[in-house]
């Protein structure tokens, strides 16, 4: 009895099968106590590793993808920025824009929940087994210029491919030279119908062109391949942010809009 109980043990070590040589006591014990039929017993046995591993599954691949922080989308309180379809956020939940290499743009000023919203549809994806991950515009532009610098600009390219999901946050905080301007084409052309990317952005469309290197062919053969398959969600709304602060009495319309001070009366 010894014996096998050891080879037992050996074997599911040496299958990776941790969790089952965890719990293989108490749930013989519990087993032989309810009677239990042996497909039953194995059924919890093998549920319990399928889980153990998905969950060490998900664990790895949230470190994997960077994110700021870790908010979900039942997280999102949507009554407070109604200017945001709730069903077209539910839709991308299901991730078939994943599945279709589609992509999606959150657009809106400051606060109004773009991180947010794209943090909680890359922890669904990550959820559903997809590689992940999330950069913003000036750790992309940090990571290429590094990687030219170090002559392996083809193996970063190649890197940033390999995710299902990539989110690049904040477009247009900072205004891009030619050359990175350059290397943001490429990889948008790169991923094209290939992997989905998820942008968040405070300048609308039409102001693309002052981003990237204030060049307007350029800005528009990125805006060709990264809207031709995508749904754009235009957040108007106030920021989260100043919610509370206001709700407390610490800021008051005034605060926030100077030139309403400034104005004559
Ligand atoms: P943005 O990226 O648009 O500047 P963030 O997504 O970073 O804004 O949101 C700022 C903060 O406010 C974050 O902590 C975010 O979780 C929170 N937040 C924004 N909008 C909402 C919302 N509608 N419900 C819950 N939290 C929100
Ligand atoms: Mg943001």
């Amino acid at each position: 009895m010894d014996s096998t109980y050891q080879r037992i043990q050996s074997h599911l070590e040496r299958l990776n099968l941790r969790r089952i040589g965890e719990i293989l006591d108490s749930v013989a014990e519990e087993a032989a106590k309810a009677e239990w039929t042996y497909t039953d017993f194995l059924d919890r046995l093998l549920c319990a590793e399928a889980e153990a591993k998905y969950e060490k599954g998900v664990a790895i691949r949230i470190r994997m993808a960077r994110f700021p922080f870790q908010k979900t989308l039942e997280q999102f309180d949507f009554s407070f920025q109604p200017s945001i379809d709730k069903r077209k956020i539910d839709e991308l939940a299901k991730l078939r824009f994943i599945e279709d290499g589609h992509n999606i743009s959150l657009l809106g000023p400051p606060g109004v929940g773009k991180t947010h919203l794209a943090v909680g549809l890359g922890i669904k994806a990550v959820h559903a087994g997809y590689r992940v991950l999330f950069l913003t515009i000036a750790e992309l532009i940090t990571q290429l210029s590094r990687a030219l610098m170090e002559n392996r600009l083809e193996d970063k390219m190649r890197a940033l491919c390999h995710p299902k999901l990539l989110i690049l946050d904040e477009i247009g905080y900072l205004p891009l030279d030619q050359q990175t301007s350059h290397f943001f084409f490429q990889l948008i052309s790169k991923r094209y119908e290939r992997g989905s990317i998820a942008i968040t952005s405070n300048k609308s469309y039409g102001e693309w062109g002052s981003i990237f290197a204030k060049d307007n062919v350029i800005a528009s053969a990125i805006l060709d391949r990264l809207l031709h398959h995508s749904t754009t969600i235009n957040i108007k709304g106030e920021s989260y942010r100043l919610k509370d602060k206001r709700r407390a009495g610490l800021i008051t319309l005034q605060q926030e809009k100077p030139e309403l001070v400034s104005a004559p009366p």
